[in-house]
């Protein structure tokens, strides 16, 4: 290693004489690393581990640097074993340094805990031999003028395993490195080069002592680029932020490490609203992170604007975490405490373990997914994630993927249900009803998917494009003209009806596909808010204006009320299956049956009864004065080829 005297007087070196600035400066650096990364509490990541680790070993190193120059300036005064000891203590502690680089670059490619143990022992050893040959292989001093530097067997073995560990860290993040985080993956390119520079440098220019500090711009970077504390800290309450909890669960799944966690969400739709309640929810939550904190194992993160997230790795500590928060959540309040706990409306889902979900993604998911229950669920604020829970919500999770590729993959099929009309004595409409044929061609049936994606909102999509297939069903089949078939009836979910684009989309629709607007008739169901139901309303006066016709679906399924009908502009109304049949199993069924078909009948208005599966049932409700039925009486809902087959032949 090249070592320098510049500058020696004759009366013996002073501090001016050595070429330590540099290596003062690194370690001011680190000196002020060391003080902002210890400033904060450690969140225990293996790679904030593996970081202080490098920066123990680069200060040990920077600071032999130091006492290696003033050694060699001083020579004459110390035994020459010490100055060997110095010398060599300082050219291992760089082989280090490229150790420690190797595995900390290293730490995101392995699983398991195992594996990283492993792993690193190899390496382990490689760092060993390079020490013992370093202190067992002689060095040499070269003095010239003011020139000292050492060389020798030592210096060469020092360059080789530097340069291996070098090497391996340049294969593995330059090359492999798409496995790693991006940002690591330039720190760590940036940190090699800039050595690499620094001991080509050296090599050159033995004055210029540039390693040690290279050294320090290397953790520089990694501080700054990746290890900085302050990142992982939410500003607000001074608990760990969202980003850190994505690392900390990443981790613990890498690990294969139990993971559970307690997430606490206040009511942000009250609060929102009350500018001085904004404060109130800060000082909260930052109660709530300071109580938090002091709990035993317990690691807060807040990650949303009104959401902590905490965390440990025991389950059962963690249902007695929840009973602790949600007590503090209660008596924190003093005499309001019930108006302030209304206000606030805290909600609490537990995940007691997450060994079930596949990664973390799908953990947050099912947290932020449950959340979203919590708020609508009446009863209670709070949900335990069981293994039942995960178990439907994963069964979700696989239906949703389903509907997504059956809508990519053009796999939505609809079926088509025969409406006979009592008074006409033949079929003159139909229901379009939704199926997806799955992978291995079977039919899934609507019951199966509609409620999920009425939830995660592709209802919309799926009713496009039942309607738009519908539109080209009648057109190409001209379903009027040659079967009868006036008009078909397709399902709008309540979700779509809020959408004010609705019936521009279906409007243009019909334009695209050239269809007469009486071919088709629009169910609707109830819905509950005044705003949906507005909405609704704009988008059916424009569609009526257009000339296409509404149906009221679902009558009777207990959610139904004749000031609905009052209120819709539909033109039929369709008794539910549950209706219909309640009719011939009661008599209370039966009077408000036969009530509301007068009232909808002095209304102006036509009634479908559905789910009519007998002779003797159909007989009964065509007894009563009923226009249409629609039911298994006559045919199951049909693919399009036995519908149009089905409605030719019939004979009823
Ligand atoms: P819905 O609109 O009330 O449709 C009538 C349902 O009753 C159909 O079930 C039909 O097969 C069934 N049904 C008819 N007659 C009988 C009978 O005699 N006995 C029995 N047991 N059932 C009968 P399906 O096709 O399974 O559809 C179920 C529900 O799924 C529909 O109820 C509708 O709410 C929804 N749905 C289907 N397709 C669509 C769609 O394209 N969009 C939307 N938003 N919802 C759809
Ligand atoms: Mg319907
Ligand atoms: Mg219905």
């Amino acid at each position: 290693m090249p070592r320098t005297e510049d500058n020696k007087s004759a009366e013996g070196p002073g501090v001016e004489d050595m070429n330590i600035e540099v290596q003062c400066c690194g370690v001011v650096i680190l000196m002020l690393i060391w003080y902002f990364s210890l400033r904060q509490k450690p969140l225990g990541l293996e790679s904030q581990k593996l970081f202080l680790l490098t920066m123990g070993v680069t200060s040990f190193c920077l600071v032999l640097d130091i006492v290696s120059v003033v050694a060699i300036c001083y020579r004459e005064l110390i035994p020459v074993f010490l100055l060997e000891m110095i010398c060599k203590t300082y050219i291992v502690s760089l082989v280090w340094v490229g150790y420690c680089g190797l595995i900390y670059s290293g730490n995101d490619f392995v699983a398991a805990k195992e594996d990283f143990r492993k792993r690193n022992r190899i390496y382990t050893v490689m760092a060993l031999t390079g020490t013992v040959l370093i202190y067992v292989l002689p060095i040499y001093y070269y003095h010239e003028g003011v020139v000292v530097y050492t060389y020798g067997p030592s210096c060469i073995a020092t360059y080789i395993f530097a340069l291996l560990f070098v090497l391996a860290t340049l294969y593995k993040v330059g090359v492999k490195g798409k496995e790693i985080n991006p940002k690591r993956r330039r720190a760590i390119l940036m940190w090699m080069f800039i050595w690499i520079v620094a001991a080509v440098t050296q090599f050159l220019n033995a004055s210029l002592l540039l390693v040690g500090f290279a050294s320090v711009i290397g953790v520089v970077t990694l501080f700054f680029e990746l290890e900085n504390p302050e990142a992982s800290i939410d500003k607000e309450t001074g608990a760990y932020n969202a980003h850190a909890l994505g690392e900390y669960a990443k981790q613990s799944y890498r690990r294969q490490e139990p993971f559970s966690a307690l997430l606490l969400a206040l009511n942000d739709a009250v609060v929102a609203s009350e500018e001085d309640n904004s404060s109130q929810v800060s000082v909260l939550l930052c109660s709530m992170v300071r109580y938090a904190e002091k709990l035993k194992d317990v690691k807060v993160f807040k990650t949303l604007e009104r959401e902590l997230i905490l965390v440990t790795a025991d389950g059962e500590r963690m249902q007695e975490v929840f009973q602790d928060v949600k007590r503090y959540m209660e008596n924190i309040w003093g005499e309001n405490r019930e108006e302030a706990l209304a206000q606030v409306s805290p909600s609490y889902v537990l995940l007691p373990d997450s060994s079930m979900l596949r990664n973390v993604e799908e953990v947050f998911q099912l947290l932020r997914h449950s959340r979203v229950e919590v708020r609508k669920a009446l009863e209670g604020n709070g949900i335990i994630l069981d293994e039942e829970k995960i178990a439907h919500f994963k069964e979700q999770e696989t239906i949703e993927a389903m509907i997504k590729a059956a809508l990519a993959e053009d796999r939505i099929e609809v079926f088509y249900q025969p409406i006979y009309s009592i008074k006409e004595h033949k079929f003159v409409s139909a229901e379009a009803l939704a199926r997806i044929r799955d992978k291995d061609g079977n039919i899934v049936p609507p019951g199966k998917f509609i409620p999920i994606a009425e939830k995660n909102g592709l209802i919309s999509r799926i009713g496009e494009r039942v309607f738009e297939k519908t539109c080209i069903f009648i057109k190409e089949n001209q379903l009027r003209e040659r079967y009868g078939i006036k008009y078909v009836e397709v399902n709008l979910s309540v979700r779509q009806c809020e959408d004010t684009s609705l019936a521009d989309t279906y409007i243009l629709l019909m334009e695209k596909h050239n269809l007469d607007p009486s071919c088709v008739n629009l169910e609707i169901t109830e819905s509950a808010s005044i705003r949906r139901r507005n909405n609704l309303l704009k988008n059916m006066e424009v569609l009526i204006d257009y000339g296409v016709k509404f149906s009221l679906d679902d009558f009777g399924n207990g959610e139904s009320n004749l000031n609905y009908i009052v209120d819709m502009p539909v033109s039929i109304v369709k008794f539910d299956r549950d209706m219909s049949q309640a009719y011939f199993a009661n008599q209370k069924a039966k009077f408000v049956m036969e009530a509301s078909m007068h009232m909808i009948h002095d209304m102006g208005l036509e009634i479908v009864s559905e789910g009519v599966e007998t002779k003797e049932q159909m007989e009964a409700v065509a007894a009563l004065g009923i226009e249409y039925i629609q039911g298994y009486y006559f045919s199951k809902p049909l693919p399009a080829d036995e519908f149009l087959r089905f409605v030719a032949e019939a004979d009823f």
